[in-house]
């Protein structure tokens, strides 16, 4: 009995000193990520999509997820230290990321992709993290082998300046990929919101203007298709935001600036004169070996054509715009575009009333990008980095 006893004591003691042990490995392990994160951040997001967001490589049913699988977008931290990042896991695969913070401020930061999708489609992942409520970005599955990552010439290289989106929920905001140019479309203006194209010598040749006006078929459905007669007897012009002065070297190239898609209803005297001398400007560029990031854009209610002043045509379907606004970076021919962005970079940047009492020189509407951005809510020029933005977004070209 007192032998059994001792051994019992000597068992349990054991098993005391066995359990101690592993005890303290358990909370070693469990304890160092958590302890660890101590940054302070929010996710920047607009309109609940991630910003920023650029979702790089390609991503293909069956194919496992590899190191060009990556998305990046922007937070705002407002204390150092390290972060975790982790998305949910949709269609077989997910996004998550850690580091740390060396500084407060913006940073943008990339996750990397894991698994494999399992089905063709569009997945939306939703991010929760840091102080801020959550932010989505979105992935499209598919068997091309185009890559999502901006490249070179790409026409929004320098940047989504509303985080356009091409998803239907988006009907304010909705990417519209257009091959020749890319386009935020606002389905209840009945125009985008703002167009953006790269444009260099290959663009400009000798096909004729097409005067080929038609409605966008590839709106989604249900939506309004603006037909090509809407602005008859307006009092505007079909103002072309790419012109077709731009898209010169293929006949479907000069095409597809006639959609409605690419118009808005812009008043003769501004289209005819101010505008047309702007964009034949830009042009000279192109022609003196210089390669252009243009984004035309709209905003406002209300502007004075043939038939005075008027905040819609079309049966109220389109909005005629208050503001017209341009922004060119000008850089000369060469490759890796963003890199070779400087301080003394070229940026024009102009906003003109919508108006036939315009004045005729163009040159006399130059502001900065950053009263543009001031009266459009709109992030320009975001892929560059942010100490660069505040230089070449706060001069106004006088040359
Ligand atoms: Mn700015
Ligand atoms: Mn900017």
């Amino acid at each position: 009995m007192k032998l059994l006893k001792k051994s019992n004591g000597s068992l349990a003691l054991i098993a005391l000193m066995v359990l101690l042990l592993q005890s303290c490995k358990k909370e070693d392990n469990g304890s160092l990520p958590t302890d660890n994160i101590t940054a302070v951040y929010s996710l920047v997001s607009s309109s609940g999509v991630c910003g920023g967001a650029v979702v790089g490589g390609s991503y293909k049913p069956g194919v496992a997820l590899d190191a060009t699988n990556t998305v990046t977008l922007q937070v705002s931290v407002t204390k150092e230290g390290a972060y975790s990042l982790t998305t949910s896991t949709l269609n077989g695969y997910s996004f998550s990321g850690s580091g740390t913070f060396a500084t407060m401020g913006l940073h943008t930061i990339a996750l990397k992709g894991t698994g494999t999708p399992l089905a063709l489609g569009t997945n939306t992942f939703l991010i929760t993290g840091g102080s801020s409520a959550a932010c989505s970005f979105t992935v499209t599955v598919s068997n091309n082998t185009l890559s999502t990552q901006p490249v070179d010439n790409d026409h929004l290289l320098f940047g989504n300046p509303s985080n356009a989106a091409p998803i239907t929920d988006s009907a304010g905001n909705y990417l519209m990929q257009k091959g020749y140019y890319t386009l935020s479309y606002n389905r209840d203006r009945g125009t985008p919101n703002w167009v953006s194209w790269h444009l260099y010598s290959q663009d400009l040749g000798s096909v004729s203007r097409s005067d080929d006006f038609r409605a966008d078929n590839t709106l989604p459905a249900g939506w309004y298709e603006v037909p090509e007669d809407a602005y008859s007897s307006s009092g505007f012009d079909r103002g072309h935001n790419v012109p077709s002065g731009d898209r010169t070297n293929t006949l479907s190239a000069n095409q597809s600036t006639f959609l409605m898609t690419n118009m808005i209803p812009q008043a003769p005297t501004l289209n005819q004169t101010t505008w047309a001398r702007m964009e034949d400007s830009l042009r000279l560029l192109v022609n003196a070996g210089y390669e252009l990031y243009v984004i035309m854009g709209s905003y406002g209610s209300g502007g004075t054509g043939n038939n005075g002043f008027q905040t819609t045509i079309h049966s109220g379907r389109v909005t005629v715009p208050s503001n017209v606004w341009k922004v060119a970076v000008a850089i000369p021919n060469g490759n890796n575009d963003t890199t070779r962005v400087d301080a003394a970079t070229r940026v024009i940047a102009v906003n003109i009333p919508n108006a036939n009492a315009v004045n005729g020189n163009w040159k006399t509407y130059r502001t900065s990008v950053d009263a543009i951005e001031a009266a459009t809510g709109y992030d320009l020029l975001s892929r560059l980095p942010v100490s660069l933005q505040a230089v070449v977004e706060a001069k106004v070209d006088n040359r």
